[in-house]
C-alpha cells in the first residue's frame, strides 16, 4: 500500500462531512473540472503555485514552499493529526472524512489511511464525485463506513459539457454501492441555470428513489468563493457571474426533496 500521497489541506472539527465532528483530509487531484468547482486548487494532484495565500497544511520543511498549495505527506502524517481528534469523534459518534478533490484517485493512499482507521475503529466517511474504475469501489467499500456521494447531472451529455466527463461510471458505481448495502447521503450541488433545471432535479429523484441504502440528502447551494481563487491561479473560469440560490427556492427544493421520501438536508 502507498505510504505517500498529495493533500491540500486538513479541516479539524468539521460538522459538515459527515455525522457527528470530524476530521476532514483533502486529497489533491480530481478527474472532473466542474465549471463550478469552488476548490480549483484541488483539481491537479501535484502542489502548484498559489500566490497571495500560504499553504493550509504543509509537511514539507522546506521554505520555499510557502506559495505552494498542497503537501506531499504520509500516513504517519496525517494519522498523527487524526489521533489528537479521536477523543471528539467519541463524544459526538464523528470520525474522518476523506474528501478531496477525488480522494479515490490517490486510492492506494486512501486505502492505507482507510486501514490504520480501522485498526483504532474511528468511522470513516469518503466524499466522493464517484468517477473511479468499479475496481477501486470494491477495494476501499469494505473499509468505509459513509459514502458521501456526488450526483450533479443525470444527463450524460450535459454533464460531460459542465465536468469533462460522462456520468455513466458514476450512476453505476452509486448502483453498486446502494445494491451492495453501503450507507450513502447524496449530495447535488446546485448550480442556478446548470443544476438546478426542474428536470434535472425531477431526474436526480427519480434515479435516487430506485436505490436501496440512501441515508438523505445533502443540498449544497452554490457560492462565490471560488471567482477569485480562479484569479489568482491564473486559472480559466468558465462560469459566467452568476448569484447564489435564493433561500427560498432552497427551502422549496427540500420539500420537494422531502416530500419524495428524503431525509433531506441544506448545506454540508
Ligand atoms: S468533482 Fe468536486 S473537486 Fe472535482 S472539479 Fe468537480 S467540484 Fe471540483
Amino acid at each position: 500500500m502507498k505510504q505517500n500521497g498529495y493533500i491540500f489541506d486538513i479541516k479539524r472539527y468539521s460538522i459538515n462531512d459527515g455525522p457527528g465532528i470530524r476530521t476532514t483530509i483533502f486529497f489533491k487531484g480530481c478527474p472532473l473540472n466542474c465549471w463550478w468547482c469552488h476548490n480549483p486548487e484541488s483539481q491537479r494532484k501535484l502542489p502548484e503555485e498559489f500566490s497571495g495565500c500560504s499553504l493550509r497544511w504543509n509537511f514539507s520543511p522546506d521554505e520555499n514552499e510557502k506559495d505552494m498549495i498542497g503537501s506531499a505527506a504520509s500516513v504517519a502524517d496525517i494519522m498523527e493529526v487524526i489521533q489528537k481528534d479521536i477523543p471528539f469523534y467519541d463524544q459526538s459518534k464523528g470520525g474522518v472524512t476523506f474528501s478531496g478533490g477525488e480522494p479515490l484517485l490517490q486510492h492506494e493512499f486512501l486505502t492505507s489511511l482507510s486501514i490504520e482507521c480501522r485498526k483504532r475503529d474511528i468511522h470513516t466517511a469518503v466524499d466522493t464525485s464517484g468517477y473511479a474504475d468499479i475496481s477501486i469501489f470494491k477495494s476501499i467499500a469494505p473499509l468505509t463506513d459513509l459514502f458521501l456521494y456526488d450526483l450533479k447531472l443525470i444527463s450524460e451529455k450535459l454533464h460531460i459539457d459542465y465536468s469533462g466527463v460522462s456520468n455513466k461510471i458514476i450512476l453505476d458505481n452509486l448502483s453498486y454501492l446502494t445494491d451492495s448495502g453501503k450507507k450513502v447521503i447524496i449530495r447535488i450541488p446546485i448550480i442556478p441555470g446548470i443544476t438546478s433545471s426542474d428536470e434535472n432535479i425531477l431526474n436526480i429523484i427519480d434515479f435516487i428513489s430506485g436505490l436501496k441504502t440512501i441515508e438523505g440528502v445533502s443540498l449544497l447551494p452554490f457560492h462565490k468563493t471560488g471567482y477569485t481563487k480562479y484569479e489568482k491561479m491564473n486559472k480559466i473560469n468558465k462560469l459566467p457571474l452568476i448569484e447564489p440560490p435564493s433561500e427560498e427556492y432552497m427551502i422549496e427544493l427540500k420539500d420537494q426533496f422531502t416530500q419524495a421520501g428524503f431525509n433531506t438536508g441544506i448545506g454540508g
